[in-house]
């Protein structure tokens, strides 16, 4: 189709605004014309963050020599006709807004020759005016070169952020694109250094391979085919294994179209799949691509296209979780350790039955969650809902017992975020009577019943520790006798980088090992039983500033704090763990000796206490 200007009439009906904020905006908007263009390489190169100097070249059609002037118009494209266009969008580009707005604030080059042409041209644009024109050769193709970006808007310029954020911003946009766009090879390069590089060749899993590694590109599980839940909604993608987790929800990538969409609810689709899967708090990994008739979604609905309207929301959630949900149980290997006892009652077997109910999709809809549940801890009822307490027979007793819990505990324990050190209350000496449900620990106290929460409190346990050392300023660090290679993304190994110094201080020893690949050379002593590649990954996600586990503190000591707390929630038994007695009498007494025993250093209670006189109560013996 040839670039023409559009009526005023569909110009007015494109949602306006903003399309160029920062360098990888512009990234984006020069990525998506080169995808449009059919391009099956694309090469992005940056200076100074995209400040000083962004260049994106490919190899598609290329743009013709008698409209390239046009190209550079506001409301110019070739991707649109009439109104009804807007109705079908098939293409990533479609409001002809990106080169004018990009060229208006910045001086642009552009060098292009169109594939039925000889001979190409050559722009040069300084804040929107063209300043020369003329014939150059090269091969079809277009190179898009933007320098000194915003020289003309001061006031943007001074709030770039970092070069190092400017980087991440686009590493994290050209990764995902590769991902999606494995027929296309896609490389990066920042101040001469190659951050990414796919080879091109189709094959998605090689992508994810250069991308993320070998450790997680090979784990991450296919949607398979077979599960498209309709005819008309496709799914497909990578989705992570249970056992791959991350502390925010920075991972979920979701392609509607060929087109990266942020959407709240489908990401929650995605989270809400995992339900009862993960861990408390961690979030999954899924790159999850949709592809559905382009009329049955609305992508004119935000200056940048990054959120899209469906015109059935609910069956597109509906595709995503089906999909995502069956791929994790059908491959995923179990995560429970909990074997069932060999003689059981009826009940046990009830119990084990409701406890891996989230393991088996016939219990797909018992499973009940609303948005609260997204950060749910387990000392809530939120886990209670698909535990063991929901058998009706005991439903009188189980509330009892949560009505209790819930009062017990405000009584006894600071609410997150509340650091109580005036009113710190040492633990009682408890007897260790067993294990609940391998998740909690029952214990006698002087005074009553207590429930400890096994992760929780380790977590405590290890976090004192750790920060006591940090402290000191002696961690003790464990050497590896062979130093292991870990890949990162691109965006994140810049994150990993520049926290080498704080990470040296917490006992975790790394080196540049090629691009995104480090060598762990020493973990903390109290961490060991972490793959170095989690313990990196956790480390990454805690500097990720648009995370909920973000901190964008540069004080290293806050640092520091934020990486121990992430690394021993990885660190600390699971649920699930089966613990010998010495096991638990060895967590409660190191339980006994934190200066906070009462929460986990997230803010989540690790005990319940129930007195000796409730109990009383609950029996009907009003007078003990
Ligand atoms: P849009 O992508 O919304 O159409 P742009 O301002 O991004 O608007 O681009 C204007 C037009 O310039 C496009 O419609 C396309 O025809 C042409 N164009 C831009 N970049 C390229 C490219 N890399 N290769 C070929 N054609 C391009
Ligand atoms: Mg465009």
């Amino acid at each position: 189709m040839p670039i023409k200007l559009l009526s005023e009439d569909v110009a007015s009906r494109i949602a306006a605004g903003e399309v160029v904020e920062r360098p990888a905006s512009v990234v984006k908007e020069l990525v998506e014309n080169s995808l449009d263009a059919g391009a099956t390489r694309v090469e992005i190169e940056t200076r100074d963050g995209g400040r000083a100097l962004i260049r994106v070249r490919d190899n598609g059609c290329g743009i013709h020599s008698t409209e390239v002037g046009l190209a550079f118009r506001r409301h110019a494209t070739s991707k649109l006709e009439s109104a009804d266009d807007l109705e079908r969008i098939a293409t990533l580009g479609f409001r002809g807004e990106a080169l004018s707005s990009v060229a208006a604030v910045s001086r642009l080059t552009c060098v292009t020759c169109h594939q039925s042409e000889a001979v190409g041209t050559r722009l040069r644009l300084e804040g929107g005016e063209v300043v020369t024109q003329g014939a150059v050769g090269r091969p079809a193709g277009t190179e898009i070169v933007v320098e000194d970006l915003f020289y003309n808007v001061p006031a943007r310029r001074k709030f770039l952020r970092t070069d190092r954020t400017e980087r991440r911003h686009i590493d994290g946009f050209a990764t995902r694109y590769a991902i999606a766009y494995p027929d296309t090879a896609f490389t990066v390069v920042h101040d001469g250094r190659e951050a990414l590089s796919t080879p091109g060749k189709g094959d998605p899993r090689e992508v994810l391979l250069s991308v993320y590694g070998v450790d997680l590109g090979s784990e991450l599980l296919d949607i398979p085919r077979s599960l498209t839940a309709t005819d008309a909604i496709h799914v497909r993608g990578f989705v992570g294994p249970t056992s791959v987790h991350r502390a925010n929800r920075g991972y979920i990538t979701l392609f509607i179209n060929g087109r990266w969409i942020e959407d709240l609810r489908l990401s929650y689709a995605i989270i809400q799949a995992y339900h009862t899967l993960l861990p408390v708090q961690r979030y999954p990994v899924a790159f999850v691509i949709i592809d559905m008739p382009p009329q049955d979604v609305d992508v004119n609905v935000h200056p940048t296209k990054a959120e899209v309207r469906f015109r059935d929301g609910d069956a597109v959630f509906r595709a995503v979780q089906r999909a995502v949900r069956a791929t994790v149980v059908n491959q995923a290997p179990t995560t429970a350790t909990w074997s069932p006892p060999e003689h059981g009652t009826e009940e046990d077997r009830e119990i084990q039955r409701r406890r891996l109910a989230g393991l088996q999709p016939a219990q797909q809809q018992a499973i009940r969650f609303t948005w609260d549940d997204v950060p749910a801890d387990r000392g809530d009822s939120g886990s209670g809902s698909v535990g063991f307490g929901e058998s009706d027979k005991h439903a009188s007793t189980t509330q009892a017992f949560d009505a209790n819990a819930t009062r017990t505990e405000s009584a006894l324990s600071p609410r997150p975020g509340t650091t109580d050190q005036q009113h710190r209350q040492h633990l009682p000496m408890l007897r260790v009577v067993g294990q609940l449900a391998t998740m909690f620990i029952i214990a006698e106290g002087p005074d009553g019943l207590y429930l400890v929460d096994q992760h929780a409190a380790h977590e405590r346990v290890l976090y004192e520790h750790m920060v006591a050392n940090a402290v000191q300023g002696e961690v003790p660090r464990q050497p590896l006798l062979e130093p292991a290679a870990v890949t990162l993304p691109p965006d994140e190994a810049s994150e990993v980088e520049a926290l080498m110094p704080t990470l040296a201080a917490v006992g975790i020893e790394i080196e540049p090992f090629g691009p995104a690949t480090f060598l762990v050379r020493t973990v903390p002593v109290p961490l060991q039983s972490i793959a170095p590649g989690d313990l990196l990954a956790d480390v990454a996600a805690s500097a990720h500033p648009d995370g909920p586990g973000a901190t964008k503190s540069s004080v290293q000591s806050q640092m520091e704090e934020v990486i121990i707390r992430h690394i021993c929630k990885r660190a600390a038994v699971k649920a699930g763990q089966v613990l010998s007695r010495e096991e638990m009498e060895r967590l409660i007494r190191d339980l006994e000796h934190t200066e906070n025993p009462r929460t986990c250093p997230h803010g989540r209670p690790t005990i319940i206490k129930i007195s000796t006189e409730e109990l009383a109560r609950q029996f009907g013996r009003g007078g003990l």
